[in-house]
């Protein structure tokens, strides 16, 4: 599935240029143009699959190589001793592209508390 005027669709036909770190039959993966650390890259699948909620039993494949890649890329990009994944999912999760990514975050040691909620 592919939606032409999706951003990360366009990313992942080279439509929009990206800062590419892997790529392979499943998955795509490059580098937030936000970072919000020194390591911060997204790992997408490449089928247009708009968020977490709507991933179904066909696309544990996909899932499966998301979470094993984010390891070695992590590795790859300097976070020999941990990092952070994150995926916001739909209005609440606060998700701001609708095609399902996963945040890998690291480089400070140690990362900040997960979430901070303001009381
Ligand atoms: P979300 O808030 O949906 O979980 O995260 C979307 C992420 O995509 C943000 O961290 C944002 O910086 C990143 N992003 C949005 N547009 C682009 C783009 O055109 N290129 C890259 N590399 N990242 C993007
Ligand atoms: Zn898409």
């Amino acid at each position: 599935m592919h939606d032409p005027d999706c951003i990360f669709c366009k990313i992942i036909d080279g439509r929009i240029p990206s800062r590419k770190l892997y790529e392979d039959d499943l998955i795509f993966a490059f580098h937030d143009i936000r970072p919000v650390a020194p390591v911060h890259f997204l790992i997408i699948p490449k089928a247009h699959i708009p968020t977490l909620s709507d991933a179904e039993t066909a696309h544990e494949a996909m899932l499966g190589r998301m979470l094993t890649k984010a390891g070695d890329l992590a590795r790859e990009a300097g976070c020999t001793d941990g990092f952070r994944t994150l995926i916001n999912c739909g209005r609440v999760g606060r998700q701001e592209v609708y095609h399902l990514h996963m945040h890998v975050v690291g480089g400070p040691d140690p990362l900040p508390p997960m979430i901070v909620f303001e009381r």
